[in-house]
Formats: C-alpha cells, structure tokens, sequence
C-alpha cells in the first residue's frame, strides 16, 4: 500500500515539474530529513560550541566558574561529557568513557538523551 501510495504521488509530483521543489527531491523517496525538535538543535549547538547557560551563566551574573564538586574541576561541556559522576548514565545510553565527542559528532541524539538522563538538558 505504502509503495502505491509512493507511486502515486512520485507520478503527481513528475508531472508538476515546473515545481519549485523538483530540482531539489526529483524522486519523493529522497525525503529531506525529518528536523530535529528546535529544542534539540539549540540544545546541541550550545554542547558542540560548549557555550550553555549551565556553564557560562556565572559570567553574566558574576559569580565564581562553576565547579564539579564530585571531581573539583571547572563544570565545563567537556567535562559533563566524561564526568565519574555519570558513567552508569554514560554506560546505560552506551556513550564511550574515553570520547564522548565522538558520539557527539555521529549520533547526537544519545547525547541529547545522555543530557535528559543526567538531568542537565534543561539548563543548557
Ligand atoms: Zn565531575
């Protein structure tokens, strides 16, 4: 059903060439892919940038550089990211110990998850 569907449409969209859109998806299975939550975007460009409100709030408000009290070292983006604090976390979303910026770079929704389940995706 779904592929007739598919060819319907693929037929309907062939015949209106003249669409602004044709040039950029000539067939409909090349489906733009599906935007992230705009949450999710701005979430996960203040983590690649590492600037957050978590982290960088301090300066605004001129109070001291955050500090991870469990590990006595600034609260940075990067540290979050491979904090002792958040290993089981890190291991239950199966994010590496030793590069996290590596997932960061192929599958940012673990990350994004990774944020939820550590409690910190809201003050980013
Ligand atoms: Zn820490």
């Amino acid at each position: 059903m779904a592929k007739f569907i598919d060819d319907l449409w693929q037929s309907e969209w062939d015949k209106n060439r003249v669409n602004k859109l044709y040039p950029i998806l000539p067939e409909i299975t090349m489906k733009p892919t599906v935007p992230q939550k705009r949450r999710d975007e701005v979430v996960m460009n203040r983590v690649r940038i590492g600037h957050t409100r978590l982290t960088h709030k301090h300066i605004l408000e001129r109070e001291e550089l955050p500090i991870c009290t469990n590990c006595r070292t600034a609260k940075t983006i990067h540290h979050i990211l491979i904090c002792l604090v958040f290993i089981r976390q890190r291991d239950y979303i199966e994010i590496s110990n030793q590069d996290p910026f590596e997932v960061l770079r192929t599958d940012p929704q673990r990350v994004m998850k990774y944020l939820k389940e550590i409690e910190l995706y809201n003050v980013i």
